[in-house]
Order: C-alpha cells, then structure tokens, then sequence
C-alpha cells in the first residue's frame, strides 16, 4: 500500500512494491530454495503468474516445488536436474532451457535465470525469473527447417545434374541401365519403398511395369505387374485422363482414404500406404508414368510433386532416346526394300544357330535363293518393276517359312533362308514350295504379268566334315549347290541328293 504524508514523497512499503513489481512482468519471478541433501526443495517466493502460465498455485509451490518439476517435458528432464546440480556445485549462474506443461496441456519453451546462494545451513537458494522463449524457438525452427528445405533443394539440383550427365554419357543399348539406375537413386533420395515406370499401352487399355527399384527388404512386384489390364479402373482411368490433359501427378497420401474399388484393393494387397505418380511422355505423348510407393504411412510434401516433374523430364528423355535407338538398330538390320532382315542381321543369326547345332546337336540348313533371269525382268518391265517382284517374293518367302527361320535378303536378288532344326527332307520340300510358289504367282506390275522363277542351293551344317567356326563353309556350299541349279536349266534345287525340279 502507498502512503500519503502530507506534501512529502509516498512513502512505500518495499513487500507491497515488490509483490507490485514481480506480478508486471512478463515472466515469473523465483526464488528456489534446494536442501542441502538435495532431496527437498520448494520456491521461497513464485510470482502469481505461474497460476496463469502453469496452472499451479503459487501458496501450494512454497511447501514443494515438485508440481513444477512434474511439468518438465520428459526429454528435458535430465537437463534441466543437471544443470541445476551444476549450478549448485560451482555456485554459477542457472541458466537452462526446458518445456513445460502449460495450463492449457501444451508443450512450451521456457528459459529459467538465477543467481545461487550458499546458505548457512548448505543449503542453496536462487534468485531468478523463468520466462516463455515459445517465440523464439519457433523462429529457430522456422529457420531450421528453411536450411533443411534449401539444403534439400540444393542436393536435389546436384542429383539431377549428375543423373542428366550420367544419361548422357550412357552407351548405345545402356538405357534400360541407366532408368533402372535413376530409380534407385530418386527412390532413395525421397526414402521410398519402391520406384518404378510403367508403360501404358496405346489404347490406354493396359500398363506394363518396366523397371522396378525396392528398398531392401520390400518385396518386387515387377513380374505380377506385366501387361495389366486397367478396363475396370475407373478411377485410375480418371487420373489418366487427368494425367494426359494436364500433366497432373497422382497424389494418395492415405490408401484408407481412397476411393474404394478394384485399385485400392490392388494397391493394399501391394502393402502400399501411400504413393505419388507422374506421367511420362514420349514425343508428347504420355507413355507411362513414374511412381514413388511407401509401404509405411509418411507424410509427403505435396511441393516435391514438381521435383519428381523434373524426375519424369529425365525418364521421358532416356525412353525417347531409347526409342531412337531401337529404330535405329532396327533400321540398321533391315532391308528397307522388302522389310527382310539384311545381311548385318543375318551373319550373327548364323554364328548362333552355327553354336547351337555344335552345342546342342541342332540340325542347320541353309538354303541360297536367287531369281532366274531378273535383268529380263528389270529390262521388260523396268526397274520399279523388278523391286516390286521382289517385295513379291520376300513375301513368299516368309510365308513359307516358320517364325525360327531367319529370312535375309543377301544382296540383289539374292536370299537367304537359315533353318533351324529340320530334317533335310523337310527343308527340301519347303524349298520345292517355295519354288513352286514363285513359278504359280502372278507378278503383276502395272498390268504386265511377267513369268518368274527362282534357283536354290541348299547345305546343311551336317554335310561337312566338322562344325566350321563360322558360316563361311555352309554359304560356299550352298552358293556352288546354286551355280549348279543355275546350269542345271534353273528353276529347281540343289541339295546333297543333287538336282530336284519341282
Ligand atoms: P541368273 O538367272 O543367272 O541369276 O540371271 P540374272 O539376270 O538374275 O543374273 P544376275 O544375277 O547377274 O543379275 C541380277 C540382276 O538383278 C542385276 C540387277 O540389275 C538386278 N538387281 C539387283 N538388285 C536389284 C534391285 O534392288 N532392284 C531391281 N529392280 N533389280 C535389281
Ligand atoms: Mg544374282
Ligand atoms: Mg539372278
């Protein structure tokens, strides 16, 4: 209370100016009193704030400070008895962060400042205040997680840079490698359990799991995944369509809160919890799509979404590549012409069937096809003509051949047909179809019927007195079988029983 006397200062009652004092502040003000055994303890003096702040009553913290211990969060605990029991020893200055309970049942920062005082009897008393750092330590995790966040970012630039360089520099045929590769890096990168791309099939009808990365330990799902049908997956169907026009990723962050129906159940019989996919394209076209799966419950931050759009950007780059690649090759090995398989495609397809009949005692027959008197033809009905009669005959051929027969076109209007695993009687009355095919058809350009036929020599591996090395022996044999056909009137075979006409 504050006294007037007369004219002169108030006269303050110093109790009453301190209780004043200690109830203005923003934190509460402490005087802690610690036995000298340690074992009991009690706050000599608490502001009533702590009624506020903790929900404790300030009379109840003078007989034991335990209520206020009791609301130390249990990971801090140990820190907060520590430093106490430091400061007690050296006689330094308290000072320690903790969290306690607050009234309304949260957690928050506090930071306890005191000066320590030897009593008389070894006991120790603190003079000091605890007041809320909540703030702060929500800034200094603000701050933190913005370092993480561009820590993140930063290690992502560098992962991509890497996986784009590493692309690059693949080899011809190296792409499968290097998508595989990627997955595993990207599915590490977020701590996924699976990474994976699927290929839709044209009509969107069907996916294809093409490559598959799994943590260890989580089971592979790549062999069940082939050429699944998606016609009943309405709502996949619907993301799809969502994926095709606008490029949207497919976000489940909680299989429980999905759509019920036959993909959910699919994906919880996968163990799937949770999983983010992102369409591919090919040359524009979405192709398939790239997923991360968790077989965990996590949380995903929906912000990565673009980071795996940058992902899929390296995926469509790899398969249109890929795909340039395999047309390449295939156009490296065929015969624009007549589509036949050329001669490049041709000389290893005879060194393998050439180690298999060594291997495995295959039979390999090799049958040479030449057309009779083709510079007629070209003179009769030109030039355009003759590659039309043989488009002709390279039709033929591959209809009277198996799909284990190679069908090359050797060069001019030579073949070649390699048969693998037929008796000598059967190649000999293949050929003689063939033969007799050519001599029936009607090779028809741009009105004019012109009469065609064809000679073969045919050698079979068997005939020779060792399996060669390469097939150089078996073309020469076949080729002089050939010349002989040729002398012999044309139109017919040669084999090892001699001349056949048909
Ligand atoms: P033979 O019965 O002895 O085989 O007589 P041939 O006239 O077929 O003789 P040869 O093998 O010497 O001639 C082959 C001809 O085939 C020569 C060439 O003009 C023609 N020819 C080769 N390649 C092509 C082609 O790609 N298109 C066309 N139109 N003609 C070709
Ligand atoms: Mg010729
Ligand atoms: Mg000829």
């Amino acid at each position: 209370m504050i006294k007037q006397s007369g004219e002169m200062e108030p006269f303050v009652d110093s109790d009453y100016l301190f209780r004043k004092l200690a109830s203005g502040i923003p934190g509460i003000l402490i005087t802690y009193w610690l036995s000298a055994d340690g074992k009991s303890h009690r706050f000599l003096f608490v502001g009533d704030q702590i009624q506020d702040i903790l929900g404790l009553d300030p009379s109840e913290l003078r007989a034991s400070a335990d209520a206020v211990f009791s609301t130390i969060h249990p990971d801090d605990s140990d820190s907060v008895y520590a430093s106490i029991a430091e400061s007690a020893a050296a006689l330094t200055p308290w000072l320690c962060q903790a969290r306690l309970q607050t009234k309304a049942g949260f957690y928050e920062w506090f930071e306890a400042h005191s000066k320590p005082e030897r009593q008389a009897d070894g006991s120790t008393v603190w003079y000091g205040q605890i007041h809320s750092i909540q703030h702060y330590k929500g800034l200094e995790s603000t701050l933190r997680e913005n370092e993480a966040e561009a820590a993140f970012q930063a290690d992502f630039q560098k992962l991509i840079a890497k996986q784009s360089t590493a692309f690059i520099t693949l080899g011809f045929g190296g792409i499968d490698e290097g998508i595989s590769e990627l997955l595993k890096v990207i599915g590490t990168f977020f701590r996924a359990d699976r990474a994976y791309l699927y290929a839709f099939s044209p009509d969107y009808r069907f996916m294809n799991n093409t490559h598959e990365w799994c943590s260890p330990g989580v089971p592979a799902l790549i062999n069940d995944q082939r050429n699944v049908s998606i016609d009943a997956f309405d709502w996949w169907h619907e993301k799809i369509s969502e994926m095709l026009s606008d490029n949207r990723v497919v976000f489940v962050e909680d299989l429980t809160q999905m759509k019920p129906g036959p993909e959910r159940d699919m994906l919880a019989q996968q163990g799937v919890c949770s999983m983010f996919c992102v369409p591919v394209r090919v040359n524009g076209m979405v192709s398939g799509f790239f997923g991360l799966d968790s077989i965990r419950q996590r949380s995903w931050r929906t912000d990565q979404a673009d980071l795996l759009i940058i992902v899929s950007g390296l995926l469509s780059g790899a398969l249109e590549r890929q795909r340039l690649e395999s047309k390449l090759l295939s156009q490296s090995i065929s015969d624009p012409l007549t589509t036949l398989h050329n001669r490049r495609y041709l000389m290893p397809r005879l060194n393998e069937m050439l180690s298999r009949s060594s291997r495995y005692g295959e039979r390999f027959t090799l049958a040479m096809f030449d057309l009779d008197r083709f510079k007629r033809i070209n003179d009769s009905i030109g030039h355009l003509g003759g590659d039309f009669c043989l488009r002709e005959f390279a039709g033929i051929l591959q209809e009277q051949t198996r799909d284990a027969d190679v069908v090359a076109r050797f060069g001019g209007e030579e073949f070649v047909v390699a048969f693998s695993d037929m008796s000598q009687a059967d190649v000999r009355s293949t050929v003689s179809r063939i033969i007799r095919s050519v001599r029936e058809h009607a090779f028809t350009f741009e009105g004019h019927t012109v009469p065609l036929t064809v000679s073969a020599g045919v050698a079979a591996v068997s005939e020779l007195d060792s399996i060669p090395v390469a097939p150089d022996p078996v073309i020469r044999l076949a080729d002089q079988r050939l010349y002989r056909a040729k002398k012999a009137g044309r139109d017919c075979l040669v084999d090892a029983s001699g001349v056949s006409r048909v």
